[in-house]
């Protein structure tokens, strides 16, 4: 049986983690950065310049994780840091308005046809929480359809995610999240317009929405069928719901539109985070004006924040967002192609059955021999191989996502020499993901 060995040469790093373990709970602000799925030392970053990322023990690793999607531009961007010191210079916070948050709003209403206003938040989970309770105030309803698999962020209601294959009352998933909370979240198997049909004719007149992620990436790459996002947009409109799609991830990344400019069906209400925040937390909710009225303060549905439009941070997500073009997609893109090619040839040489699986320029591996639809397919996968993988290309200086269940990214700096690290070393990688045993 073959044994997997975890490279644990990161002195820095871990007297860094116990240090972090005695203040912080599990020694993170975000869980799956604890490594936990692969176990082994979290690298402690102090530093990114382009698709590269140095350690705390001065090691150098490609970065395919790009902070979980924002740094589309990669990590310092000349541009961008400019824009956020001239934006510090004038200073950090003001709590009125100002014009940086209405050009930021008119950038993305630009883009994205369906979205005739947005409101600007500090978090997705933010911008999910205030769209589902903007969904509910604006239909009068309380039930809310939302996909197992799917992750909007750690709003209570859509933590829920119990059961699969029918209509399930959302079970809370963790404990703090009670059965009044989770209790109107119906969380059905992701493509499967059945069981939606069947939730929307068990609750005539209840659901207020469907949220869906435009296109997955957090049970892994899992794209919409051909179909589904355009089906739960007509459902919804025959009954009266909205149709929420939430772009936190794919907004701005999988092309200048997000997923809306790939299969262009017209949500009600979007959320979006990520990329539009340039690295700095700023996120956002938007769609049709009709609905958004109902917001405070001219509304009644009530939502607000401290720091919302903070002018750091939409100064970082102007200068980001100006500067992706049709160009640095296209390029975002080709990159993307060539890095899946190569993972898959070597895969493929060391005989890993695997499914490699796209959405735009998203891409994830999965370790299975059957496509993968939904959240149960996802978990079936050989999860251990994934860990083999993850811990050969760290030791080779790869930074990839520590889970076999998240999106791997790019980014326009991702250019050949970074590629070609990574070509050199994924036939090791594969290697040690083949010899893996469970
Ligand atoms: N929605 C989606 C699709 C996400 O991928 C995420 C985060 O990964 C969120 C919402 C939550 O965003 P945040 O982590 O900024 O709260």
């Amino acid at each position: 049986m073959a044994c997997v060995t975890y490279s644990y040469d990161a002195p820095v790093s871990q007297t860094l983690f116990d240090r972090a373990a005695v203040v912080t709970p599990g020694g993170v602000n975000s869980p799956v950065r604890a490594f936990r799925a692969v176990g082994g030392t979290p690298r402690f970053m102090v530093s990114g310049t382009g698709p590269y990322l140095t350690d705390a023990d001065g090691r150098e690793y490609v970065d395919l994780v790009c902070s979980w999607g924002p740094m589309i531009l990669g990590h310092s961007h000349p541009e961008v840091i400019e824009a956020v010191q001239a934006a510090v210079a004038r200073g950090t916070s003001f709590g009125t308005p100002g014009e940086g948050e209405v050009a930021l709003a008119e950038e993305i209403v630009d883009r994205i046809a369906p979205v005739e206003q947005v409101r600007l938040v500090s978090s997705g989970t933010e911008a999910t929480m205030s769209a589902i309770r903007l969904a509910r105030g604006f239909t009068g309803r309380a039930k809310v359809i939302k996909f197992a698999g799917c992750y909007h962020g750690h709003v209570d209601a859509l933590l829920a995610a119990a059961g699969s294959g029918v209509a399930t009352f959302g079970l809370p998933d963790t404990p703090g999240v009670t059965g009044a909370q989770a209790g109107d979240t119906i969380v059905l198997p992701y493509n499967d317009l059945d069981a939606v049909r069947h939730a929307f004719a068990r609750f005539p007149g209840e659901i207020a929405c469907v949220i869906t992620e435009a296109s997955p990436g957090n049970m892994g790459v899992v794209p919409p069928l051909p179909g589904f996002n355009a089906g739960l947009k007509s459902l919804c409109a025959e009954s009266g719901a909205l149709y929420i799609s939430d772009e936190v991830m794919t907004g701005f990344r999988v092309s200048k539109s997000g997923w809306y400019g790939i299969d262009g069906v017209e949500p009600d209400l979007m959320t979006f985070g990520k990329v539009m925040g340039g690295g700095f937390p700023a996120a956002a909710f938007g769609g049709r004006a009709d609905v958004m009225a109902h917001l405070a303060p001219f509304g009644p549905v009530y939502q607000a924040g401290t720091l919302s439009g903070n002018p750091v941070a939409t100064a970082a997500g102007l200068a980001q967002l100006r500067l992706l073009d049709d160009a640095a997609y296209e390029r975002v893109d080709a990159v993307s192609a060539e890095l899946r090619g190569l993972v898959t040839e070597a895969l493929a040489k060391e005989g890993v059955t695997h499914r490699l699986q796209t959405a735009g320029n998203m891409f994830s591996v999965f370790f299975t021999d059957e496509d993968v639809t939904d959240y149960d397919k996802a978990k079936a996968q050989q999860a251990y191989r994934f860990t083999a993988f993850f811990h050969a290309m760290l030791a080779q200086g790869v930074y990839l996502p520590p889970s076999a269940f998240e999106s791997w990214f790019v980014s326009t700096a991702h250019d050949s020499a970074a590629v070609e690290r990574i070509a050199a070393a994924l036939p090791t990688a594969a290697r040690a993901a083949a010899e893996a045993s469970a």
